[in-house]
């Protein structure tokens, strides 16, 4: 067995400055967010520690009533606190606010109504103490979230409440047992509380980062979407276009696979937007999109907004014959929409005129610019053929 004697005041002193420390760096570090429920949690659970280390280390200097009840009911109030603040890092937990608040309720109507002698006092704060470490444990255990950091305060928590577990039972045994008994496992609980001081406070910022850490995962995101998606359409946009074509032309030539592209430009649009308006022309505009989204379902098709009135569409692994048969029923599609069109020299409703193009890009000619200008060229003999038609070669 260690054997090791430490000096009870100067542990609860040095308690006391621990939390008073790190209540004032963290109210400094936090500066504006302050605002936020966690931290002010946090901050008071440091507070209300720290006096009560102070009025715990100034037993029988002070009257009991002060060290020992008030003192610990402050300390309890604390705990529960900095547990609270803990698990409430992403948002305010009601439920568990209120259940800290019964466990305060309940040890104060135990500890003022029942502890007469020194030991209890001991075991009845070290119990109560022990339950509100054990939520921690609970919680982060319970918690959809998962971490390593999460995984470690769990561990330290338990350890923790062990610990305080095995003060309240010898406190339970021993009726000479006090605060200011140099015992293995007072020695072991005021080191592990001290450890423990620190480690909480650590941990608070860094449950904190891996907040703002994961915020920013997520803003991220969405910022990425919306540097390639069409804000109109939702298609990808032009951006995403020549990212996703260059890395399939790259691809289809490591795996000798034929590359298609189809543009598709609706017919006499400009007409349309005179004819309707503007705000029509939009909603014609989406529902196209939507259309050619119907037809191109494979995970690795690629669907943008390639300007204006032009869609272009990226199929990797298709060969000429399986390009001409999408873009036709693509073509089909759109005009059985049957969107009207007065202005259209070439139906009643809208249409779409297609030039695709499939090869395997065997060369370094083989690139961007030529998917663009051989399926450009026969977007445009599909229009001067008189719109409303595929052509393929
Ligand atoms: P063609 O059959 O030869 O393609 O004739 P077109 O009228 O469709 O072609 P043109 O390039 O002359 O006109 C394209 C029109 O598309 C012009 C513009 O008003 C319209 N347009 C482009 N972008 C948008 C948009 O975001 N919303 C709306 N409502 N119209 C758009
Ligand atoms: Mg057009
Ligand atoms: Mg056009």
């Amino acid at each position: 067995m260690i054997s090791f004697e430490i000096d009870m005041t100067t542990v609860l002193i040095f308690l006391f400055f621990g939390n008073l420390v790190t209540a004032g760096l963290l109210a400094i570090y936090s500066g504006e967010s302050i605002s936020h429920h966690a931290h002010r949690q946090f901050l008071a659970g440091k507070l209300l520690q720290s006096i009560s280390w102070l009025l715990l280390a100034m037993r029988g200097k002070i009257p009991d009533v002060l060290s020992a009840h008030v003192g610990n009911s402050l300390l309890l109030a604390g705990f529960a606190l900095e547990a609270l603040a803990l698990i409430s890092v992403e948002k305010p937990r009601k439920q568990w606010e209120t259940y800290y608040a019964i466990v305060v309720a309940v040890f104060i109507f135990v500890f003022w109504g029942f502890a007469r002698q020194p030991n209890e006092y001991v075991y009845i704060s070290s119990t109560f103490a022990a339950v509100i470490f054990l939520s921690v444990t609970t919680f982060f255990l319970r918690d959809s979230k998962k971490s390593t950091l999460r995984y470690s305060l769990s561990v330290i928590y338990t350890v923790s409440c062990l610990i305080l577990l095995v003060r309240s039972m010898n406190a339970f045994l021993h009726a000479d047992y006090k605060l200011m008994s140099s015992e293995f496992s007072q020695n072991l609980t005021f080191i592990s509380t001290y450890f423990l001081m620190i480690i909480s406070g650590s941990s608070f910022l860094l449950l904190q980062r891996e907040r703002t850490d994961e915020l920013l995962r997520v803003v991220n995101q969405e910022l990425d979407q919306l540097a390639h998606i069409d804000g109109l359409t939702s298609l990808a946009n032009r951006r995403k276009f020549s990212e996703n074509l260059t890395y399939g032309i790259l691809e289809s030539r490591r795996r000798v696979e034929p590359l298609a592209l189809i543009m598709a430009d609706i017919d006499f649009f400009k007409k349309y937007n005179d004819h309707y308006g503007h705000i029509y022309g939009d909603r014609c505009l989406v529902q196209v999109a939507q259309e050619l989204k119907r037809h191109c379902q494979r995970g690795t098709d690629l669907i943008a907004r390639y300007g204006g009135e032009e869609f272009a569409i990226v199929l990797i692994n298709t060969d000429i014959t399986e390009a001409c048969r999408i873009a036709e029923a693509i073509r089909k599609g759109v005009h059985d929409l049957t969107i009207p069109h007065a202005g259209s020299d070439v139906s009643d409703c809208v249409t779409l005129s297609l030039g695709v193009f499939s090869a395997i890009p065997d060369s370094d000619e083989h690139d961007y610019d030529w998917y663009i200008i051989e399926s450009d060229r026969r977007l445009y003999d599909a229009k001067r053929a008189g719109r409303n038609q595929c052509v393929c070669a």
